[in-house]
This record gives structure tokens, C-alpha cells and sequence, in this order.
């Protein structure tokens, strides 16, 4: 699976905002974007006007980033949105949510997308008592998440928990610190996800 080995606070730079791509580090002060808040590069102070095309497409790139996936599998996403009934970029959203990696990052499990993916990967989590070892699993209402019988992993994944306690956990998720388990109790909707992502330009810029 590709992913991006690049210096993260620069996308969040490139975004002109918070990306969280970096667990707890994101809320301290020490998050690059506190400290220089303009856009990397040497030229990049100087950039001219943005186009309307400009708009939609760093959109589209701030919803990429955020849930890590690249262009490929990003427009995989967008034709099956376009083909769900209703809102296209609410589909989308919705698409990616319910992936795996996210799951488990918005349940508590992991510190940060990368982390969450990580364990993931290394066959660290099950879904209804069936390893899954793929980030971009998409999970369905009844579905239950756990890390794996392992003591290490349990381990990880209590102290991930401790470090996000106080985190929300979204109303589509019924989450227990104790027995290390989320139920995926609904499907997502637009005001679960607290990006500040404008889908309706994604639209826009996609469907032409
Ligand atoms: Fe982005 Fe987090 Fe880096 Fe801040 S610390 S710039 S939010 S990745």
C-alpha cells in the first residue's frame, strides 16, 4: 500500500490549516502550523490569486490528506459516491469514514492516522473476531472492533485509549475503554465529521 513518507506539517502548511496528522503533537504548541503559518517553500509567500480551480482542488486535496489516500483510490471513492442516492460529497465523506483506519483512530485505538494504519497493517485488529489487516476495510452498522487476543497489542492499545480520553467519540460508534471494543452502531452523517471540508466543490471539481 502507497502512502506519504513526506514531512506532514507541510501539507497541513500547503492547507493553510489542521490537518492532525500527527496525534497529540497537533494540539500542543509545538504544531508547526502555531509557528509558521504560510505555506512552505521559498516562493511561496509570493503566490499570486487563486483560481476558482485552485479553490476546488486544494479542497480537494485538504479531504485527501486528511484520510490519507491518494488519487487512485480517492476517485474510486467519488464514481461510488456519485453512484449512492443523495448528496454526492456527503457519500464521499460518508465513504470515507466508515474505512477501518478511521475507525480505529476515531474510536481512541491509535494516536494519529499513520499509527492507526500501522496497526492495521500489522494484523494488530480484528472485526468481529476476524483479523483484518486492510486500512481501507469499510465497516457496516453491527460490525465490532478489537485489537487482537495479543497482550503487547492490548497494551498499545490501552495506553492509545488513556492518551485520548478525552477525545468525542462520534454518535455512529458505541466505544468501551474497558473491554477495548467499538461497535459500529449507525452509519456516519455530516455532522459527525468535524472537518471543515466544503464537499460541495469537490463535486464540482470531480464531476467534470
Ligand atoms: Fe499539522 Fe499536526 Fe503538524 Fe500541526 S503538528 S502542522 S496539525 S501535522
Amino acid at each position: 500500500m502507497a502512502r506519504y513518507t513526506g514531512n506532514k506539517c507541510k501539507l497541513c502548511r500547503r492547507e493553510g490549516m489542521k490537518l492532525f496528522l500527527k496525534g497529540q503533537r497537533c494540539f500542543t504548541d509545538k504544531c508547526a502550523l502555531s509557528r509558521r503559518d504560510y505555506p512552505p517553500g521559498v516562493h511561496a509567500q509570493r503566490r499570486s490569486k487563486v483560481t476558482e480551480y485552485g479553490v476546488r482542488l486544494r479542497e480537494k486535496q485538504k479531504l485527501k490528506r486528511i484520510y490519507g489516500v491518494f488519487e487512485r483510490q480517492f476517485k474510486l471513492y467519488f464514481k461510488e459516491a456519485e453512484r449512492l442516492k443523495g448528496n454526492s460529497g456527503e457519500n464521499l465523506l460518508m465513504l470515507l469514514e466508515r474505512r477501518l483506519d478511521n475507525v480505529v483512530l476515531a474510536s481512541g485505538f491509535a494516536l494519529s492516522r499513520n499509527h492507526a494504519r500501522q496497526l492495521i497493517n500489522h494484523g494488530h485488529f480484528a472485526v468481529n473476531d476476524r483479523r483484518v489487516d486492510i486500512a481501507s476495510f469499510r465497516v457496516r452498522p453491527g460490525d465490532v472492533v478489537q485489537p487482537r487476543e495479543k497482550e503487547k497489542t492490548k497494551k498499545m492499545v490501552s495506553e492509545s485509549v488513556e492518551v485520548n480520553k478525552s477525545q468525542p467519540i462520534p454518535a455512529w460508534l458505541e466505544v468501551s475503554g474497558d473491554t477495548l471494543t467499538s461497535k459500529v452502531v449507525g452509519v456516519p452523517t455530516r455532522s459527525d465529521i468535524p472537518h471543515p471540508i466544503q464537499e460541495q466543490l469537490i463535486v464540482e471539481l470531480c464531476s467534470k
